[in-house]
């Protein structure tokens, strides 16, 4: 299904031009317009699924075939050090556009991106809580 309200949709679509690094039935994977470093990248469905919480098996998992692809052959174009896959559900992670899309974030040593979190400590009291709701 399309939304004729989501920019991606009509990215995807072809209707709404893009830098388009790789296009085939299922997906689109284009230039990101605000990069987070030289050749950052968005995988987008063509069809229109809010986020992980909804896309459907299949596509979520022929979209991390395509990641592995893409992030193979971009290396050789690129001549980048590593990749990021970052892939943000809801507004409270950081999602912005409400059209699953994965991001390929090439990575070039010492490039200062900025991209990372900040690391806590996982204590015995989280931990336990935890593992044991997951039962
Ligand atoms: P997110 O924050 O995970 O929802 O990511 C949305 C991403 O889409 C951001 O990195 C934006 O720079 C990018 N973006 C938004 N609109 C466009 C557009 N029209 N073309 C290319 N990239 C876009
Ligand atoms: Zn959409």
């Amino acid at each position: 299904m399309k939304d004729n309200n989501c920019i991606f949709c009509k990215i995807a679509a072809g209707e709404i031009p893009s830098a388009t690094l790789y296009e085939d039935d299922d997906f689109r994977v284009i230039l990101d317009q605000g990069p987070a470093t030289k050749g950052h990248a968005l995988i987008l469905p063509k069809e229109h699924y809010r986020n992980l919480y909804d896309i459907d098996e299949e596509t979520a998992a022929k979209a991390f075939l395509l990641a592995k692809k893409m992030v193979k052959k971009m290396t050789d174009v690129l001549g980048c050090d590593g990749y990021n896959v970052v892939q943000n559900n809801e507004e409270a992670a950081g999602q912005t556009v409400f059209h699953f899309h994965m991001h390929l974030i090439p990575r070039y040593k010492d490039d200062n991106s900025g991209f990372g979190w900040n690391t806590g400590e996982l204590t015995d009291e989280v931990k336990n809580e935890i593992l044991e709701k997951i039962k």
